[in-house]
């Protein structure tokens, strides 16, 4: 996709793509901030990619592009990511330390390589010579070319050893800089990314290891941030996060699915656990009486719908995905504030 859009903004073409941008933009009612338009550029330079998919859903859904929407889909679909600029940095300070290792080992080489010349010829010369101030001549010369290869050595030790620090240092930071590329910034839960690898991972681990996927949906968010605003919507879902985060405890994987839904991964669990934890989830949800922070105002209580489905054996990520969105459509339908179970998977014979 990438290559496309370099294209794109530099063909022929460049020009009324960036004008399609602004237009579109207009049209869906997104702000042409920048990262919005590098965003629609790279969405209109290749309508077809994964971020054109995902752009639409969130339209259809009728999803605000905020601030936050942007930067998740910046972090997950564009190429120049933070997380690429930091490796990228980390790498150029590796190679850094690596040329200098590389330096202070092909001198101590050297140093070693003189020093094994130096003995071979002190011992010729003690065959071919007798007197004590030749001797002494001949020792000096060894214990100087002796303190030369120390001197080598330890400097080689010296930057082996801030070497090492300075990898460690930069492994700890890209460790920090890995962790925050995998977590949604408004509820510190795990982001979509993380979410979408976990479930990768644990597909492709077993084919029949039992495992259960739930999604989550806020009721009628859209009527609650229209009547009380989009921050203290935000408020809501760092509440609706911490109840997930408080009950999805073990192997269980809580993440942000993306707007107002979440997602959780129950690995090695059954019907009657998973619905067991989705039922306290969605009691607790509800049984608090929410307060705005800055005012004090009561805004009620907010609920949840989820669906879940269990893994069959061999079924991929995406088939369970489905399938989990269309039981919590079924909770949906069924009047909201409800868990509903998938049937199963029906296969073509
Ligand atoms: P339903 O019960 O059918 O799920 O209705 P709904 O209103 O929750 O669903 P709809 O998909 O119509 O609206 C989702 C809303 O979620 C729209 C958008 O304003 C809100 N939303 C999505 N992401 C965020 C966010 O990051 N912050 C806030 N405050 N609101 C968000
Ligand atoms: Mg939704
Ligand atoms: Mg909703």
């Amino acid at each position: 996709m990438a290559v496309k859009v370099e294209l794109a903004v530099r063909g022929p073409e460049a020009y009324s793509l960036a004008r399609n941008v602004i237009a579109e933009m207009e049209k869906v009612g997104v702000w042409p901030t920048p990262l919005n338009f590098e965003l629609w550029m790279y969405y209109l330079g290749d309508p077809e990619g994964a971020l054109g998919d995902e752009i639409r859903r969130l339209l259809k859904e009728r999803t605000v592009i905020s601030d936050e929407t942007s930067e998740m889909l910046a972090a997950e679909y564009l190429p120049r990511g933070r997380l690429s600029e930091e490796i990228r940095d980390a790498g150029a300070v590796l190679d850094r330390e690596l040329a200098s290792i590389q330096t202070a080992i092909a001198k101590a080489h050297k140093t070693q390589a003189d020093y094994g010349v130096t003995l071979a010829g002190a011992s010729e010369s003690m065959d071919s010579t007798r007197g004590a101030a030749a001797i002494k001549d001949l020792v000096g010369g060894l214990s100087h070319a002796t303190r030369r290869v120390r001197r080598e050595t330890a400097i080689l030790e010296e930057r082996l050893e801030s070497s090492n620090k300075e990898i460690a240092r930069l492994q700890r930071h890209l460790e920090q800089v890995r962790r925050e590329a995998m977590t949604d910034a408004l509820t510190n839960l795990s982001n979509r990314k993380a979410f979408d690898e976990r479930l990768a991972e644990l597909c492709s681990e077993t084919e029949t290891a039992p495992l259960a996927l739930a999604l989550l949906d806020i009721d009628h968010f859209k009527r609650f941030n229209d009547t009380w605003g989009h921050q203290t919507g935000d408020q809501v879902l760092r509440y609706v996060a911490t109840v997930l985060s408080r009950l999805c405890v073990g192997d269980r994987f809580a993440a942000r699915f993306g707007g107002e839904e979440f997602a959780v991964i129950f690995p090695g669990e059954k019907t009657g656990s998973v619905t067991a934890v989705l039922e306290t989830i969605r009691k607790e949800v509800a049984a608090r009486s929410l307060r705005r922070r800055s005012t004090n105002d009561d805004l009620g209580t907010v609920t949840i719908s989820a669906g879940f489905a269990l893994r069959e054996p061999g079924e991929t990520a995406a088939s369970l995905l489905g399938r989990a969105d269309v039981a919590l459509y079924d909770s949906k339908r069924a009047g909201r504030n409800c868990v509903t179970g998938a049937g199963a998977l029906t296969r073509a014979a």
